[in-house]
């Protein structure tokens, strides 16, 4: 999962951009559900918040390590494809 981290200035362009509809907006910034986000796996080669995020505030998120294989999985899962 990728986390959003204080830098972010609430400009609401990521959250549309979310295949899974893992970004919300939280109580004084845009948050990340770690069950939802799947690092785009299953969807785009790229993380697209990261791509559109003008503040570069998305990095990973260290304590939700996960392989591409558990991305994948959660994909599926989401997905009802599992
Ligand atoms: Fe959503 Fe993809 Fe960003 Fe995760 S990486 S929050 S799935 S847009
Ligand atoms: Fe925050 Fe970046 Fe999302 Fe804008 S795009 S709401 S700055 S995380």
């Amino acid at each position: 999962s990728l986390m959003i981290t204080d830098e972010c200035i609430n400009c609401d362009v990521c959250e549309p951009e979310c295949p899974n509809n893992a970004i919300s907006q939280g109580e004084e910034i845009y948050v990340i559900d770690p069950n939802l986000c799947t690092q785009c796996v299953g969807h785009y080669d790229e993380p697209q918040c990261q791509q559109v995020c003008p503040v570069d505030c998305i990095p990973l998120d260290p304590n939700h390590p996960e392989t591409q294989e558990e991305l994948h999985a959660k994909y599926l899962i989401i997905t009802g494809k599992a």
